[in-house]
């Protein structure tokens, strides 16, 4: 018998129950060399002790680890351990009691059998658990965070999701970005779409300020003037400045939303507006000087020319904000100039400038200047040379010429007398051709901001197409690189599950790419292909011990046969027959059942014999008992008692039915023809045969029931023999008085 040896692969992590593994091996594998070298019955009974003693103590350390771990099977565990404890003198007193060396084999193989299971089946469950809670002597190493994490990670998301999330947190991030390049985009369009909204009053506002600044520069007149000049100039100005509004207005309600400070500023122009009616009553009631007037209109003016400097604050672009720059410089420089012609009409008026009014005047004048500067900054060479008519056209020459003049004369300190009307006609022109130079700023700008708006858009839809595509394709890449991991992994886990579960038929047809998947999965074949070759050595091993077992059986059932049977005929032999007839008398006693027994012998046997052989013989009896055999019931029980002459025990018949079968038996043996090898054969076979039945005032026992049944014969031999005889109360009846008593 081999030694079992301890392999490292066997250990459960925690030394002590370790050492006691080893300790319990090292005992059986002593039990085993006991057995071997046949040693004698105390050093059997000292190693089954201190294995008795071990095994408590191993237990109880055991338990214990186990409770402390909290391990949920413990109930069943401990369970094990008491019957392995009840088991051990079992085995013991089985193994002292062995008769033959199988039995003692069959002992330490158990052994060996229960510790490999205790080890490895059993233990080794609670062994991660051990590890988990830090209770192995091995690895002390605390995990760090990051792997404390990633178990954490782990314990909460299965693979295939954990694999999945990897694949979807870059899709959320693409798809974040592209929302967010694509809002930034569609505010930009947004944006654009609202300037070029306001663009479109844009030209309304350059109207309107401009009849405004004419109308200013009106009343401003009349006041000075002492309501005498002017006056109808004014009445039609004003009705050209309320078409202005009204058009300003109506533009305004096509306004669509917009932003709010716009929107503001929009309101309080118009409310401003509104007020237009009261202050012109108050300039015809005379109840308002010229510079209270041009107060008042004035900031009218600034309100309305605020509305294209707050488009400013609009995203729009480089191009877009210089334009409007240089188009707001032109509607203050415009502002000036108008600003300018009111003090002059007024000062003309009056006869002369007051020293406050003429610095405002040349101020204003200052004030243009920058202005037109700030415009030639923010317009381009090429747009000044198309609009070098308006910028400084023959308006602006003339209007230039009187304003020297009235330098030269504030000089002279005395103001010529000057045509007010003409003063107004003279500015009035250079401030038209502002107004025109605005108008084509404004469409400029209008092309612009529509053009913008068309580019912006078509941007817009190239980046949701770039960016629907950059999305299709990392949600086709992330989900090919997903299943090209999960999909592997599922076969694989499936594989190894059924490999577990003892299925060793799973083989990875597909290809696998030469990566980790790759080595798992030859790995995996390897792994079935020497569990199937030790499941077929295991297989081919027990085949073999069943068909030894087999042999052991039959063999042992023929030495049965051979100690029960007659081996020439196969009929029962003596011994084994009384043991059978005995039972059948017992019953037939206990229950009064009906118990019958012939006895036969072939009549002149001894001449077969000797005309024949000894072999021919022999043929005559084995031919002899199949005959009996065939006619007999399944119940009913033969044996040879000896030479020729046999017995035929029939539970459950009584004398007539006995004396029946008797009957056809020995008919059956008349007729039978015995074949011999060559040409002979034995064809006049006679048979005696003496019944009787059992009964309780003549027979106690099988032997009784024989004896009768031999006298019973011994008359038939008598009385001429190939006959039946029934013993019968003392007397013996012949054949053919059986049958006159049935009559
Ligand atoms: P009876 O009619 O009176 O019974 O005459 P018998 O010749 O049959 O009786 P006997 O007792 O004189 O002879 C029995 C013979 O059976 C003697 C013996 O040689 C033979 N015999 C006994 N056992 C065997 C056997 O196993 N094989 C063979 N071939 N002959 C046997
Ligand atoms: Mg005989
Ligand atoms: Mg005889």
């Amino acid at each position: 018998m081999h030694k079992l040896e301890w392999d490292a692969g066997m250990s459960v992590g925690v030394d002590a129950i370790d050492n006691d593994h080893k300790m319990l091996l090292s005992l059986i594998n002593e039990i085993s060399d006991a057995i071997e070298h046949n040693k004698a019955t105390s050093v059997i009974e000292d190693v089954f002790e201190r294995l008795e003693v071990y095994v408590v103590e191993h237990f109880s350390r055991e338990e214990a680890l186990m409770r402390q771990c909290g391990y949920e099977d413990l109930k069943a565990h401990i369970r094990q351990h008491r019957k392995f404890i009840d088991k051990v003198p079992e085995l013991k007193r089985e193994l002292l009691n062995a008769d033959t060396t199988e039995v003692a084999a069959e002992i330490n193989l158990f052994l060996f059998d229960w510790l490999m299971n205790h080890i490895v089946g059993e233990d080794m469950c609670f062994a991660q658990l051990a590890h988990d809670q830090g209770l192995s002597t091995r690895n002390h190493r605390k995990p760090s965070c990051l792997r404390r994490l990633t178990a954490w990670l782990g314990s909460k998301l299965t693979l295939g999701r954990r694999i999945f999330l990897t694949a979807l947190i870059p899709i959320i991030g693409v798809s974040l970005l592209s929302v967010l390049v694509l809002w930034i985009s569609i505010q930009r369009v947004y944006h654009v779409q609202q300037l070029v909204s306001v663009t479109q009053v844009v030209h309304e506002i350059n109207d309107l300020s401009h009849n405004l600044q004419a109308e200013r520069g009106l009343s401003t007149g009349v006041i000075s003037t002492g309501y005498r000049q002017f006056q109808q100039e004014l009445l039609n100005q004003r009705a050209l400045t309320d078409l202005a509004v009204d058009t300003f207005v109506q533009r305004l309600k096509q306004l669509p939303e917009i932003d709010p400070l716009l929107s503001t500023q929009i309101q309080m122009t118009t409310a401003k507006l509104d007020e237009l009616a009261a202050l012109r009553s108050q300039i015809d009631l005379q109840s308002l000087n010229a510079t209270q007037a041009l107060g008042y209109y004035t900031t009218l003016i600034d309100s309305l020319q605020k509305i294209p400097e707050g488009t400013l604050q609009l995203e729009m672009g480089s191009e877009l904000v210089n334009s409007m720059t240089a188009y707001t410089a032109l509607l203050h420089m415009k502002e000036s100039a108008g600003r300018q012609r009111a003090i002059g009409t007024q000062a003309i008026a009056e006869g002369q400038f007051s020293p406050g009014l003429y610095q405002l005047y040349a101020s204003l004048i200052g004030e243009q200047r920058s202005f037109l500067k700030v415009f030639r900054q923010f317009t381009n060479q090429e747009q000044q040379q198309e609009w070098a008519s308006l910028i400084e056209g023959p308006a602006a020459i003339r209007a230039q010429g009187f304003e020297s003049l009235i330098n030269r004369s504030m000089q002279d300190d005395r103001l010529p007398q000057l045509d007010g009307q003409l003063w107004f006609a003279v500015t009035s022109a250079r401030i038209d051709e502002l107004k025109q130079l605005a108008d084509e700023l404004g469409r400029v700008i209008d092309r612009r901001a529509t053009q913008k708006v068309n580019d912006l858009k078509g941007g817009l839809y190239i980046t949701t197409a770039v960016l629907a595509v950059i999305l299709g394709l990392t949600i086709l890449l992330s989900w090919l690189l997903n299943r090209s991991v999960i999909e592997p992994v599922q076969r694989m886990t499936r594989a190894m599950t059924g490999l577990a579960k003892g299925g060793r038929d799973l083989r990875f047809t597909e290809h696998f790419a030469q990566d980790e998947l790759g080595r798992m999965a030859l790995a995996y074949e390897q792994c079935r292909r020497s569990l199937l070759r030790a499941d077929i050595s295991s297989a081919v091993s027990n085949h073999r011990q069943n068909i030894e077992l087999q042999a052991r059986i039959r063999e042992k059932e023929r030495f049965r046969m051979l100690a029960s049977t007659d081996p020439l005929t196969g009929a029962l032999n003596r011994r084994k027959f009384n043991e059978l007839a005995d039972n059948e008398v017992e019953r037939a006693q206990r229950y009064g059942r009906p118990l019958s027994v012939m006895m036969l012998d072939l009549d002149y046997f001894k001449r077969v014999n000797d005309t024949f052989g000894h072999a021919a013989g022999d043929d005559v009896l084995r031919a002899f008992y199949s005959t009996c055999f065939g006619r007999v019931r399944s119940t009913d029980i033969i044996s040879r008692l000896g030479g020729e002459e046999f017995a035929i025990l029939m539970p459950e018949t009584d004398i007539r039915q006995a004396f029946e079968l008797a009957s056809h038996i020995r008919e059956a043996i008349s007729r039978l023809v015995v074949e011999l090898s060559g040409q002979d054969k034995v064809s006049t076979l006679t048979v005696s045969i003496g019944v009787t039945a059992w009964n309780e005032t003549h027979a106690n026992s099988i032997s009784d029931m024989l004896e009768q049944a031999d006298q019973a014969l011994y008359f038939a031999k008598e009385s001429g023999r190939n006959r039946v005889v029934c013993f019968d109360d003392g007397c013996h009846h012949e054949t053919s008085r059986i049958r006159a008593l049935d009559a």
